[in-house]
């Protein structure tokens, strides 16, 4: 369990400090922004779409370690996903941080998200870490109107 551990927050290590999804799109055809008055965490989401398969994500902003690093986790996720798909996942990843996921076996869809499984032990980070989740569910909502 402590190298599971490990491997986690090297994930999250990863992701915070050397992001490539950091980046803005040269044509996007939604965007959305995410704030966390709490932390002062700030994202602005791009995404492009292929029909309805998420072609291409990434984000600009500024904040703590974990909302830029779940930003860029999910980016990794979502990409190449349907938004049917990606709305499932973003759910899954909701209800893990809110500790409702009884079958362990729904969290394999989540793939490197899976990382911040730990955060409800912090609540002060919760926020930070679901920044980009409500982001998204958010952008994909208004895309449907
Ligand atoms: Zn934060």
């Amino acid at each position: 369990m402590d190298n599971l551990e490990e491997l986690y927050n090297d994930i999250i290590m990863e992701h915070s400090m050397n992001s490539y999804n950091k980046k803005e799109l040269k044509s996007c055809d939604f965007c959305e922004m995410g704030h966390n008055p709490n932390c002062g965490d700030e994202i602005k989401l791009e995404v492009k779409l292929n029909g309805d398969i998420i072609e291409d994500m990434a984000f600009t902003g500024h904040g703590c370690a974990i909302s830029q690093s779940s930003t860029s986790v999910m980016i990794d996720v979502l990409k190449g996903k349907t938004i049917k798909e990606a709305k499932d996942i973003i759910e899954t990843f909701i209800n893990m941080i809110k500790r409702e996921i009884k079958d362990e076996k729904e969290l394999e869809k989540l793939e490197d998200a899976i990382a911040f499984k730990n955060i409800s032990n912090m609540p002060a980070r919760v926020k930070c870490a679901l920044l980009a989740w409500h982001t998204m569910e958010e952008l994909l909502n208004k895309k449907g109107e």
